[in-house]
């Protein structure tokens, strides 16, 4: 019998910059970026955020698992769950991680230093799990099976990795930890990496007065967006369904109800996602 085809996205780690666990963001979440992707019956996950050890803990139900982790970049924030993902403890498990080299240094080079002393008492050489590390240049498409990945360089201090997953006709993508254009601008690469997507996560770290320095300083080239300029890239791009995403680590679940309501007044399309939430696209 056929299996039936399955598409769809889930958000184990939704917060940006330090985990931000406690009673204002309980609802929205306190974990950094892990992003579940399953597309049939492959599985892939981007970035090893705190949320990588819920997603690790799934997968324990599940064992022996396979698994290409998609490197965004290398920012703690984004590699600081590893040391907590417990199926690479175990022999049986596979796991291929994809990252490009930032500022010189590839993920593999990071968890070295994360698995050592006097950072963590487990060391690589602990792991039993099958992990290969794999490099990719931005720009570069990679195929698995009927999955079609499109990868992007995007403005964020170091580079970082956007990118354009396609299976079954349906398009995702993930794009945080993107700074746009300070001048008003469109950022073209972005606006291709997102054209006519089905679902979009993206970043929108800051409102327009704190970005501007309005509200606290400026925050030009910390490599974040603003809630509207992610928005007017989207709709730029035509993008049918739209999750603000790294949420502020500072923004409480109530402020960011207050943001949400006035966007869906104009976008009904948008939201802030949030940490254990699951979209189909298929
Ligand atoms: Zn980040
Ligand atoms: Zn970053």
């Amino acid at each position: 019998m056929a299996v039936a085809p399955e598409f769809w996205v889930k958000y184990w780690g939704v917060r940006g910059s330090i985990p931000a666990p406690g009673a204002d963001t309980v609802r929205y979440g306190g974990n950094t970026t892990c992003i579940e992707i399953r597309c049939g019956d492959l599985r892939f996950a981007i970035d090893g955020g705190t949320g990588v050890r819920l997603f690790g803990d799934a997968l324990m139900r599940q064992l022996p698992v396979q698994v290409t982790f998609l490197m965004t970049h290398l920012h703690l924030d984004h590699v600081q769950g590893f040391p907590f993902f417990a199926p690479f403890l175990l022999p049986g498990n596979q796991f291929d991680v994809y990252s490009a080299l930032h500022n010189g240094s590839a993920v593999e080079d990071v968890l070295r230093l994360l698995f050592a002393q006097p950072a963590f008492p487990v060391t690589m050489d602990m792991l039993k799990a099958e992990i290969a590390f794999r490099r990719i240049s931005p720009g570069d498409e990679i195929r698995f099976g009927d999955v079609a990945i499109r990868t992007a360089w995007l403005e964020h201090p170091g580079g970082v990795v956007g990118y354009r997953i396609e299976y079954a006709g349906k398009v995702f993508v993930h794009c945080s930890d993107w700074e746009h254009p300070r001048d008003g601008s469109l950022d073209p690469v972005l606006l291709d990496l997102c054209r006519d997507a089905d679902l979009v996560s993206i970043d929108a770290t800051y409102t327009e007065d704190e970005y501007y320095g309005r509200k606290g300083p400026a925050r030009y080239g910390w490599g974040h967006a603003t809630h509207d300029q992610a928005l007017r890239h989207c709709k730029a791009a035509g993008v049918k369904q739209i999750l603000l995403f790294h949420h502020e680590p500072s923004r409480p679940d109530d402020a960011l109800d207050a943001i949400a309501a006035d966007i869906q007044q104009t976008m009904p399309n948008a939201q802030f996602v949030r940490e254990g939430s699951r979209f189909e696209l298929l």
